[in-house]
């Protein structure tokens, strides 16, 4: 904890549990080798250290983790591994769908004692800033480095609470970045408007004193859009879900019906005269179609003879308790036959929609 002595105006940051922030506690920029590292370290804390919830977990999958964070799989993988390595994060595999993470540090034995994880000084990035492509000064749209992000976040939690004031240094030491690294990262902030400098911070008596204020307007807008693109998205995974549903529909009505009219034939054979009979029929109906081209002459014999079986068959099935009826498929849906199609147009049936009534 030596390095929270060197950042005496580190403030304590509460932060809303929703989607839209990770809590990146400074002490996790200090101990992890990489800023993925750092990050993913930080999803797990976000998630699993919740207030009043000791139960809570980090249960998202790795490909979950890549869209969060917009990080390769190795990546991802890679900070997992490194940090239930660290001991600090425990992983949980009683779910064999799914792993679940909890930071953990070993020191705390008791897992009831929340408080000591909930509050570790943090600052905030919010995930649209890690999706958002920001347009530089050559018009070509770029995600920001993460480097960047990190300076950014650092910059606008702490505005939020008093503004902060520091060398760029300071904020590389904060971050566990190189100053150069952090140089770069402020230089393209600014050159992006992302933050401002005010006048009256421009080097006093040569010390080098740095206030940035972030531009909250155009961060506003880039969140906005980060937030309808999600939204659209989600509404299309919705579209698409429908169309599985409603796949699964007919599918399923067509499914039962077959096995309804298979289960049925399968009865009936089992009963011998039937079994005779149809057999007798299918090997008519062969005859007859060969006959219509082959031996017209003998057609109208054969057309008797199949005509009795029928008769003969259908007399058997009746004593059986069946009709030929029963051996025709039934459609819950007569516009479409339930395909989804309609018969007249090949237009899209609304009969799903309609929940199956014609
Ligand atoms: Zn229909």
């Amino acid at each position: 904890m030596a390095m929270l002595k060197a950042q005496p105006n580190i403030p304590q940051v509460n932060v809303p549990d929703e989607d839209g922030y990770l809590r990146v506690p400074y002490e996790f920029c200090k101990s992890a080798k990489r800023f993925s590292d750092c990050l993913v370290r930080s999803l797990i804390y976000s998630f699993s250290c919740v207030k009043g919830k000791p139960e809570a977990r980090c249960a998202m999958s790795f490909s979950e983790m890549q869209t969060k964070l917009h990080y390769s799989r190795s990546t991802v993988n890679a900070a997992i591994r490194a940090a239930t390595k660290s001991g600090a994060f425990s992983q949980d595999k009683s779910n064999r769908f799914r792993a679940s993470y909890k930071y953990l540090p070993a020191e705390e034995e008791d897992e009831t004692s929340e408080a000591p994880r909930q509050t570790l000084p943090s600052f905030t990035v919010e995930f649209y800033l890690l999706h958002t492509q920001f347009i530089g000064k050559d018009g070509v749209p770029a995600y920001l480095p993460k480097s960047a992000v990190a300076v950014l976040g650092l910059i606008k939690t702490h505005h939020e609470n008093g503004g902060f004031k520091g060398s760029d240094r300071k904020i590389a030491r904060t971050l566990g970045y190189t100053s150069k690294t952090v140089r770069k990262a402020i230089k393209l902030l600014l050159g992006l408007q992302l933050i401002f400098r005010p006048k009256e911070a421009r080097g006093i008596n040569g010390a080098k004193l740095s206030s940035y204020i972030p531009n909250e307007r155009a961060l506003r807008k880039a969140k906005r859009a980060f937030e309808r693109d999600a939204g659209n998205s989600s509404r299309r995974k919705t579209a698409e879900e429908m169309r599985i549903e409603r796949e699964g529909y007919y599918s399923r009505l067509q499914t039962a019906e077959r096995d309804r009219v298979e289960k049925l034939e399968n009865e009936l054979k089992a009963d011998s005269r039937y079994f005779e009979l149809d057999r007798r029929r299918k090997q008519l109906e062969i005859e007859t179609a060969k006959a219509e081209v082959f031996a017209p002459l003998r057609l109208p014999g054969l057309q008797r003879e199949l005509a009795d079986v029928y008769t003969e068959r259908a007399r058997r099935m009746a004593q059986l308790g069946f009709s030929e009826e029963d051996l025709k498929p039934k459609f819950l849906c007569a516009a479409c036959e339930d395909t989804g199609f309609r018969k007249s147009d090949g237009r899209m049936c609304d009969c799903f929609r309609r929940g199956g009534q014609t």
